[in-house]
């Protein structure tokens, strides 16, 4: 049965229960409004782990003065009941003062990582992302926890405070659900109207081209991305914050794609600012590694190989 646990003493308390029984807990840290993309994480973590721990914080510290923190969708309930569900342990809902009581003042710090993409407009958001993550972390202590490539710059940021800082925690990362048309589920989609949804299409397009470009030959990145701002620069609504093609480690500009490098765009539809990216591929590297798990499977009888380069 779902347990909703709401307090740090009462979560630490279940959390050292499941650690002296041995069973191995999976989380998923979300800020709620759930649809299907947070629940294909569940889903993973529930096939995957004895416990499955979500959480549910709107957290202040990441977004900035003048950005969406009051009106962000709140929907706690709903989100019980679909959690419910899903056969889920655990919601750990705590209140602001609980998680930044009065003094607080640590917080992560990546260099190199945080003014990159969506920090140059969102200044100290990944600070926030760090900081909270972190803090979940040492609280859950799971032995997985789960993200969504959909945000992909905060996957980057997580894995690599989880090397630097040396936690004990294997971090996944799973595919961007999207609706039938292509549009990135995201808690943000409510703020649409139906023709901004529409419009919305523009970002899913973008990235599209830019994977049919690399498979027709286009390495140069300057050539991309002026393809899919144009196709951006298409919608009515559309205001593009940046488009870039990086490397998926350092997420420096790289001015030719290799394998693996990522698309990704932030675009203002109306007054609501999305994201989105693809992990570009060459078709003979995903021809080449196919032969290769075919090989293997053929050896050994079964194989488990990623192509993703992260
Ligand atoms: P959020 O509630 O927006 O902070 O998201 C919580 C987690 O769900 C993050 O790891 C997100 O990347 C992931 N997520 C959000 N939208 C999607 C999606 N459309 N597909 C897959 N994962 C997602």
């Amino acid at each position: 049965m779902l347990q909703v646990i709401t307090s740090i003493e009462d979560i630490k308390q279940r959390i050292k229960a499941f650690k002296e029984n041995q069973l191995s807990i999976g989380f998923i840290p979300t800020m709620g409004a759930l649809h299907e993309g947070h629940l294909s994480l569940v889903r993973q973590a529930r096939k995957e782990n004895d416990k499955v721990v979500v959480s549910i914080f709107v957290n202040p510290l990441q977004f900035g003065i003048n950005e969406d923190f009051t009106q962000y969708p709140r929907a706690f309930d709903n989100d019980c009941k679909l959690l419910s569900k899903e056969g889920v342990d655990i919601v750990f809902n705590p209140k602001a003062p609980e998680i930044y009581p009065n003094g607080f003042c640590t917080s992560v710090i990546m260099e190199h990582l945080e003014d990159k993409l969506c920090g140059k407009s969102r200044p100290g958001h990944f600070r926030g992302v760090a900081t909270i993550v972190l803090k979940l972390l040492n609280l859950i202590n799971p032995d997985i926890a789960y993200f969504g490539q959909k945000d992909f710059q905060q996957t980057v940021v997580i894995k690599r405070v989880v090397a630097d800082l040396n936690l004990d925690v294997n971090i996944k990362v799973l595919p961007t659900i999207r609706n039938k048309e292509g549009l990135a589920l995201s808690s943000r989609n409510a703020y649409l109207s139906e023709t901004e949804k529409k419009d919305a299409l523009c970002l899913y397009k973008a990235l599209i081209r830019a994977q049919t470009m690399v498979n027709a030959g286009t390495k140069n990145t300057k050539e991309i991305t002026a393809e899919m701002e144009k196709i951006i620069n298409n919608s009515k609504s559309a205001k593009i914050d940046y488009i870039s093609i990086v490397n998926p480690e350092t997420l420096e500009a790289v001015p030719e794609v290799q394998h693996g490098d990522v698309a990704a765009l932030a675009v203002r539809i109306g007054k609501t600012r999305l994201i989105d990216n693809i992990i570009l591929f060459f078709l003979i590297a995903v021809m080449w590694i196919n032969l290769n798990v075919q090989e293997i499977q053929s050896c050994s009888g079964s194989a488990n190989f990623s192509s993703h380069r992260m």
